[in-house]
């Protein structure tokens, strides 16, 4: 278990955008096994050299706010058991929610290298409000913008420093 990166988050934070943000190809074929529920998807990319994995933990579950406490927890379990740095997305335009601490909560009793992703940073009179996701107590929080790629290198130097 090297070099993976799981990406977690309630629905609708950017997860999918950020995983195609951060990867160059995707692995079809764990989709494509009949039988295994389509709950994750992973890809790979490289960063100054070092190769990686990504595991957007979301899979194709898509659109529904209506996401039960269990599905939160299949993720950080996959998480878990995948990979060795979690990438922990949250969206400034919502703010923190309810469903957000739940997460924070289950990533505060996991062993692993933990960075919060504040999504949706699309321009400079956005900065500033990811500072709430600070009292989530799991360090630091990276302003980035998954569909324009700002900040997400940033994110990358980090994490690359975990490999
Ligand atoms: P997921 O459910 O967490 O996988 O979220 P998605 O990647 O499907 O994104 C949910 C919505 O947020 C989509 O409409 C995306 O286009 C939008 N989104 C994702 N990243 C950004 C971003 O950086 N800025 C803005 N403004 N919207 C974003
Ligand atoms: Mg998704």
């Amino acid at each position: 278990m090297s070099n993976i990166v799981a990406i977690v988050g309630r629905p609708n934070v950017g997860k999918s955008t950020l995983f195609n943000r951060l990867t160059e190809s995707r692995n079809a074929i764990v989709e494509e096994m009949s039988g295994v529920t389509r709950d994750r998807i992973y890809g790979k990319g490289n960063w100054i050299g070092y190769d990686y994995s990504v595991i957007d933990t979301g899979g194709y579950v898509k659109g529904s706010n209506d996401v039960f406490e269990s599905e939160i927890r299949k993720q950080v379990e996959i998480a878990v058991d995948e990979a060795n740095v979690i990438v922990f997305v949250v969206d400034v335009t919502t703010g923190l929610t309810d469903l957000d601490e739940k997460v924070a909560k289950l990533l505060r009793d996991v062993n692993k290298k933990v960075f919060i992703a504040a999504n949706k940073v699309d321009n400079t009179s956005r900065i500033g409000l990811s500072s709430e996701f600070w009292s989530l107590g799991l360090g630091n929080v990276y302003d980035v913008a998954a569909t324009n790629g700002s900040g997400t290198g940033e994110l990358l130097d980090d994490i690359v420093k975990e490999f």
